[in-house]
């Protein structure tokens, strides 16, 4: 597998919006989401939608969860639930000689979730606030929900070479490959021509986590649902505070690899990492990291922002000037 990904990062950020403005490469894109995804056969059995709106979102494991905690980077985690297909999911077989465990969705805030044992189950992943970013090779930024950690100015990751940088990001799109799915890459190249996905060829990946060994280990399970009351229905509205975030993120960090068990004191020490320096009220100054500062900035510049939009070099002094770690650019070997 050879990608190409100078002047890209589709895969970090939701471009979406782009299409808005341009008609062909909506035709395109939507011509080829037809074509390769949609045309003729619904599945037969439909996909379970997130509740989210994240095209991109990038699901963790259970020690990158602890990792970020420990680097005081719990403000760029999020988690993602989904709906439950159809009204009400039906427990699938509990034959234990399948390795399922049953399945049934659980109503919170008005949504049926999807679940697995009466747990609403949910990933964590990484926050995209707004940031002024020009892929493609578009010639001027546009206001685009992009992942924490992309650098707006060379569109690379600041984390690449981080021991923080997530699994399933040095694994794509080799995972949508493996799975037959179309690539970011491929929808990017239908919008706006180019050509991303150099080498489609890919060994057979590592780390999938299908089914069952995913439980603990990067699908999470939440033991008491009540818990879960008014988060679900700020992450339907894209309203999660820091304090709604905790609480998943917490039970991700005290999960254990295939099995539903959460440990106690993983739970409370995740909680309090999450809940450091944290207002009741308000959104806290994450002050061991540059990543909260950095991501209400941002929210707040682009609500502040009238129809200029801003070079995406102010990244500078949002993410820079309080320790983002720089990029290299695409000229250095
Ligand atoms: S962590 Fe890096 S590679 Fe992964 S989505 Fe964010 S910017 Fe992209």
């Amino acid at each position: 597998m050879e990608v190409n990904c100078e002047g890209c990062a589709g895969c970090c950020l939701d471009w979406r919006a782009l299409l808005e403005d341009d008609t062909d490469a909506r035709d395109a894109v939507d011509g080829h989401r037809r074509r390769e995804v949609f045309e003729d056969e619904p599945p037969a059995t439909p996909s379970r939608e997130p509740l989210d709106d994240d095209p991109t979102f990038v699901p963790l494991t259970r020690d990158e969860v602890r990792a970020f905690l420990e680097a005081g980077m719990g403000a760029a985690l999020t988690p993602r639930f989904w709906h439950a297909r159809g009204e009400r999911e039906e427990p699938h077989s509990t034959d234990s000689s399948s390795g399922d465990a049953p399945q049934a969705g659980v109503e919170i805030d008005g949504h049926t979730v999807a679940a697995v044992a009466g747990r609403p189950a949910f990933f964590i992943g990484l926050r995209k606030p707004p940031k002024p970013v020009a892929p493609f090779g578009r010639d001027e930024p546009t206001w685009l929900p992009t992942c924490v950690f992309l650098e707006p100015t060379t569109l690379q990751c600041r984390i690449h070479e981080d021991d923080l940088f997530p699994d399933e990001c040095g694994a794509y799109p080799e995972h949508n490959l493996a799975l037959a799915q179309e690539t970011e890459c491929e929808r990017v190249e239908s919008a706006f021509g180019g050509d991303r996905l150099l080498d489609a060829d890919h060994d057979d990946p590592d780390g999938l986590l299908l089914g069952s060994q995913a439980i603990g280990a990067k699908l999470f399970c939440h033991p008491r649902p009540a818990a879960l009351e008014g988060i679900v229905g700020r992450a339907a509205a894209g309203d999660l505070t820091r304090q709604d975030r905790a609480e998943p993120i917490a039970v991700a960090a005290a999960s254990s690899p295939g099995t539903l068990a959460i440990s106690d004191f993983h739970y409370e020490q995740a909680k309090e990492r999450m809940l450091a320096d944290a207002d009741a009220d308000t959104e806290p100054a994450d002050e061991a990291s540059w990543v909260g500062p950095a991501i209400r900035d941002w929210h707040e510049r682009c609500r502040a922002a009238d129809e200029a939009v801003p070079s995406p070099t102010v990244a500078d002094a949002v993410e820079r000037e309080r320790g983002a770690p720089e990029t290299p650019g695409w000229d250095v070997e």
